[in-house]
């Protein structure tokens, strides 16, 4: 993460700005972006094998003054070296959760609003009592809701970290664990977690059907979750042969350019039609 950050930091800043100007100018900069809604959610449709919207992602944007919009992974590396993703991180969770009891009183209470937690933030003290304020504020559904964590929050985890775990799933929130097979977990942490749902990262789908080793691996990971009882998702679905092949083999959900890019929430259901976000 550390490594990713300084190419996404690098990138953003340019060749003019000096090495120790920089973050400090990406922190202000950062730091206006919160305070002058600068940042705002994106959401991405996942469905079930009839393309039918089951939930969505909040996927963070910032639309800087004057670059334009600014990919997540430009900046969120940079926000947890610098602990900024903390604030980040509650604004996000807030807003979905707004989001969430928006689309209830619109009669779509159905649609689970999934949200990505760095483990810097899930691991930080404080984080499941700032879960209990956003609820009581927001007044958003908690079993709605559902937190998307990566092996780096989970690996190896002490007995603080399950009995988080398990707080926020008594509280009614579901999760989900990111980008399956891309750390460095062992098999057997899996069975120990009280998670829901694991999500199968882009790049073991990118190459389907035709590579087979990444054929392999997607296999086996939508067998691990079903032999678990645990829900699968395949993100980055873009071809109807990557969808024909996950399919095939018992993924119940999918997530991808087939279906719809992430988009802001007015755009989501502007369509008249059944599912108009194809
Ligand atoms: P992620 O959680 O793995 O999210 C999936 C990424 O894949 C998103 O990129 C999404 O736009 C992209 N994607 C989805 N379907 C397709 C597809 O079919 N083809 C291609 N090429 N890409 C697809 P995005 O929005 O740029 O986000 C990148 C990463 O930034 C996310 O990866 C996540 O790790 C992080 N991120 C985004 N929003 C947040 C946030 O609110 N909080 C935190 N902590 N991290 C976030
Ligand atoms: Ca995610
Ligand atoms: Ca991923
Ligand atoms: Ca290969």
């Amino acid at each position: 993460a550390k490594q990713a950050g300084r190419n996404g930091f690098a990138m953003f800043m340019g060749e003019s700005d000096t090495v120790t100007a920089a973050p400090l100018k990406l922190q202000t900069e950062l730091i206006a972006a919160i305070e002058q809604s600068q940042l705002s959610l994106h959401y991405q449709p996942q469905v079930d094998a009839h393309a039918n919207l089951v939930g969505v992602e909040a996927l963070i944007r910032w639309r800087h003054p004057e670059r334009g919009m600014v990919p997540p992974m430009e900046f969120i590396p940079f926000a947890e070296e610098t602990g900024l993703i903390v604030r980040i991180g509650e604004w996000t969770l807030e807003r979905a959760c707004l989001q969430q009891r928006q689309w209830q009183s619109q009669g779509l209470g159905h649609l689970s609003v999934a949200v990505n937690i760095s483990a810097l933030q899930f691991l930080r003290p404080g984080f499941v009592d700032s879960i209990e304020r956003i609820l009581r504020r927001t007044r958003a559904n908690p079993e709605r809701i559902e937190l998307e964590l990566t092996e780096g929050a989970l690996v190896q985890p002490d007995e603080q970290t399950m009995k988080q775990l398990h707080q926020i799933r008594k509280m009614g929130l579901s999760l989900a664990l990111d980008d399956f097979g891309t750390g460095y977990s062992s098999l057997s942490y899996l069975k120990r977690l009280p998670i829901n749902k694991i999500k199968i990262d882009r790049s073991f789908v990118k190459d389907l059907p035709d590579d087979r080793e990444d054929a392999a691996i997607a296999s086996a990971t939508i067998s691990i979750a079903q032999n678990l009882g645990l829900a699968v998702v395949a993100e980055g679905v873009e071809t109807e042969l990557q969808r024909q092949f996950l399919h095939e083999r018992g993924c119940a959900f999918m997530q991808g350019y087939l279906f719809s890019k992430p988009m802001p929430p007015e755009q989501l259901f502007a369509g008249t039609d059944d599912k108009p976000w194809q």
